[in-house]
């Protein structure tokens, strides 16, 4: 018997803290600390320690986190930032945003990662920094990254791995530092748009805080250039009442990817995303790569099986940069993930009858192939 299986259900999840998050709503409404404030302050301070960094800066979306460091880094025009052509577009239009150009390389196979032997293949003289990101949950290879790339900064793109380890080493504490995302559907998500830097270097820190505030050290001084990209004070709030979770969370999403792997791995024409032996994924998405990607969402959806494509079209084809002049047949893998990929339902309230329904949806197409 098939149970409809939404893609994502932040509904149950509440349900689920609705005491906790409720109070702590509406004591920040009582508060008026609407924006920063103490509940923020709080939520950043265990945040950082969550991750184990130092500081965490809470700010108003993961893309801010992105451009904000970046910025803070000093990145600017005439200097070139390595990005992989297969994530989020935001990883790349930040840098584009602080003047700077964005050079895609290629992701390895298997992680959907950047792929360390292509990112030194595209590093020139104006190469300033590199952006991996930790894509789906799974870590991309710090130490490969750093070898590659000697003397070259590395910004931690982390918007998908609340908790995900790199040889025993969270995500946020590899890079001078590292960018968080809190949108609703991450790992660990607002209600409402939120982000945050994590680092361990006083000066980044400070900068980044200053960026996020009009460069503004005392009110109606401005330092510097900087913008509003503060977090809410109820963003914080929900974020300080879910952080307690995310670990169980984290761990309940390995489970059903582990039961997935058991169920899918071997399949013909199927391709399960496999974990590194140095890595600890969280699956934010669990992404498989099929042959006929489009017929079996269809199917899905006709089964009440919610499923997502993340990501559709690499970045290098994308029009916003179509003055890179980048072409298909650039980056092959990242093209051949983005016509194969699918992300199947993958969170911790799913039922047992909601895991077996996502799993006999994907067979039964399979066996009809
Ligand atoms: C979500 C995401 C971002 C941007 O975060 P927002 O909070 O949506 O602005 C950046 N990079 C990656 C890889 C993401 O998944």
């Amino acid at each position: 018997m098939s149970v409809p299986v939404p893609y994502l259900d932040l509904k149950a999840q509440y349900h689920s803290l609705k005491g906790e998050i409720d109070a702590e709503i509406f004591s920040t409404l009582e508060s008026s600390a609407f924006i920063l404030g103490p509940k923020v302050a709080a939520f950043e301070k265990n945040f950082a320690e969550w991750v184990g960094a130092k500081h965490c800066v809470g700010l108003n979306s993961g893309t801010t986190a992105n451009w904000l460091s970046l910025w803070a880094l000093g990145i600017g025009p005439g200097d070139e930032v390595i990005v992989p052509a297969f994530t989020f577009f935001a990883t790349a239009s930040t840098v584009a945003l602080c003047g700077a150009t964005p050079i895609f390389a290629d992701v390895d196979p298997k992680t959907y990662t950047l792929d360390p032997a292509d990112a030194a293949r595209k590093r020139t003289a104006r190469t300033k920094a590199v952006v991996p990101v930790h894509l789906f949950g799974h870590p991309y290879d710090h130490d490969a990254v750093t070898a590659a790339l000697p003397g070259v900064t590395i910004i931690e793109d982390a918007a998908q791995a609340h908790g995900t380890k790199y040889k025993g080493k969270n995500a946020g504490t590899l890079a001078p530092i590292a960018c968080f995302s809190f949108y609703p559907g991450k790992n660990l998500g607002a209600y409402g748009e939120g982000g945050a830097c994590t680092t361990s270097d006083d000066a980044l820190a400070e900068k980044v805080k200053l960026l996020r505030e009009h460069g503004m050290p005392r009110r109606y001084e401005h330092a510097m250039l900087g913008i509003n990209g503060r977090l809410e004070g109820i963003q914080g709030a929900v974020l300080g009442a879910k952080l307690p979770s995310l670990k169980g969370w984290n761990h309940r999403r390995r489970q059903i990817a582990h039961t997935y792997h058991a169920a899918f791995r071997g399949l013909p024409g199927v391709q399960v995303p496999e974990e590194a032996s140095w890595g600890e994924s969280i699956y934010h998405c669990y992404v498989l790569q099929l042959n006929d990607r489009d017929g079996f969402v269809a199917r899905a959806s006709e089964k009440k099986i919610g499923t997502g494509v993340h990501y559709p079209k690499p970045l290098h084809l994308q029009p916003a940069f179509a003055h890179l002049n980048g072409k298909a047949g650039d980056h092959p893998v990242s093209e051949s993930v983005a016509a194969r990929c699918v992300s199947l339902p993958i969170y911790p309230e799913m039922t047992d009858a909601q895991i077996e329904s996502v799993i006999e949806c994907v067979t039964g197409w399979v066996r009809k192939q």
